[in-house]
């Protein structure tokens, strides 16, 4: 961790040279955090600029941020605390902006069903998160023979209509980022890496895999101008993929979409159908604890609701969690960015119930690994959303005293155990 008051690097927690340079590390803690968040709400930003959005008070947030953080420039923790919440204001905005830029240029997401596993014949996989680089290779490759497939957060691309009416948008292969290498390798046509998460490629697929745009790897093609023909070439001049399907998963739950059946919910709740909403999601990433998402999931009764987005739903989108009145048990959301999608649901939820957002009976349990779920985090603050689970780990740039802070005033919590957290929340 670097200090930005002293400039040294400080091991673990806080400041070690607290003392040697006079700073204060509860500071240097809050502007950890604020630089992280700048980082995504800035991913949120470049992509919406990319469809032709942007947003003034967003961008202006970008430099107040950034300044706020010189060396000597500000000593004053509330004033830290106050940016940071800004920063989850800002981020709300950014989430809303590229909402709108993705429904304004690819239409209103829709539930879909999507095809798992790899048809016959040449394929081009696409990672990542920028879905106007997939469909502006979707476009280039049209009637060329290639079968094109999403990767990892890549897989709501296949529930926005505009994307769908591509006959050769054949369905998803693989699952989270940190699968990657094993996926890659194993998958044997072109490969598009278009944001985070990519990992620097194993020589078995490098020289069949390509980035674009703000993604880029050592020693392999960088794609300029979303001129996609190196990738399609490639694909081409690859031996044909092998027939190997597998199951089918559900995504494209957008809020609007499940606006749409309001009602229906309403009266699962009322009726003591539905008994709690969770949201499980967030980031995945490689620690073996991270199987706590799946076994919560697992352990829930069979009268709870669960609402997913960012890759973190690759931990269990593959289960069969049934329906109750015919509202799916398992609603995945999006990508990260559709966050926005669970926050407009729970305001929904807390206006049809004429209560609060923290009344309900919705509880959030997230996975966090980089710093687009850091901006999230700061949102869901921002809006007053008490309660969060958060794991696998508590972010090690949070000092005791700023930690305490969050959980004396947000009750934010460490995740423990599926069966004890589970019972904490449904009694
Ligand atoms: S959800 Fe987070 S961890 Fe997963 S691919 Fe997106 S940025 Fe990376």
């Amino acid at each position: 961790m670097f200090c930005y008051q002293c400039e040294q690097t400080a091991k673990g927690t806080g400041c070690t040279k607290s003392g040697v340079c006079g700073k204060d590390p509860d500071i240097a803690s809050l502007q950890d955090t604020l630089v992280i968040a700048l980082k995504g709400i800035a991913a949120y930003a470049y992509h919406a600029r990319e469809l032709g959005a942007h947003d003034e008070q967003v961008d202006a947030f970008f430099a107040e941020g950034l300044f706020s953080t010189l060396t000597n420039v500000n000593f004053d923790l509330e004033s830290h605390i106050k940016l940071l919440f800004k920063a989850g204001e800002i981020n709300l905005r950014a989430m809303e902006m590229l909402d709108k830029a993705h429904i304004e240029r690819f239409g209103q997401m829709e539930p879909t069903k999507v095809q798992v596993g790899t048809k016959e014949g040449p394929g081009i996989l696409v990672t990542g998160h920028d879905i106007l680089d997939l469909y502006e290779l979707l476009k280039q490759s049209e009637g060329k023979g290639v079968n094109v497939y999403t990767h990892g957060e890549m897989l709501p691309a296949l529930a926005y209509p505009e994307l769908k009416k591509f006959p050769h948008l054949v369905g998803n292969y693989g699952t989270a980022w940190q699968n990657q290498k094993k996926e890659f390798e194993e998958f044997s046509g072109a490969i598009l890496g278009t944001t985070n998460c990519v990992l620097i490629p194993r020589e078995s697929y490098k020289d069949r895999m390509f980035t674009c745009g703000i993604a880029d790897l050592p020693g392999v093609v960088h794609i300029e101008n979303r001129d996609f023909t190196p990738v399609i070439e490639k694909a081409l001049s690859l031996p044909p993929l092998k027939e190997n399907i597998g199951p089918t998963t559900m995504t494209g739950f957008h809020h609007q979409a499940v606006l749409q059946i309001a009602d229906k919910v309403i009266e699962a709740v009322k009726s003591g159908k539905i008994r709690h909403f969770f949201l499980v999601g967030g980031c995945d990433g490689t620690r073996s604890s991270r199987s706590y998402y799946t076994e919560f999931v697992q352990k829930l009764p069979q009268d709870c609701v669960v609402l997913t987005l960012g890759c973190g739903k690759y931990r269990f989108n593959y289960l069969d969690l049934g329906e109750i009145d015919g509202i799916p048990r398992l609603l995945d959301m999006g990508q990260c960015n559709n966050a926005y999608s669970a926050i407009q649901v729970a305001v929904a939820l807390a206006d049809a119930f004429k209560c609060g957002v923290n009344d309900l009976p919705l509880s959030l349990v997230l996975s966090w690994f980089e710093q687009k779920a850091v901006s999230i985090l700061l949102t869901l603050l921002h809006l007053g959303i008490k309660d969060i689970r958060l794991g696998p780990t508590l972010p090690a740039f949070l000092t005791p005293n700023v930690l305490k802070v969050l959980q004396d005033n947000y009750n934010i919590q460490p995740i423990t155990t599926p069966e004890e957290d589970i019972k904490a929340i449904l009694g």
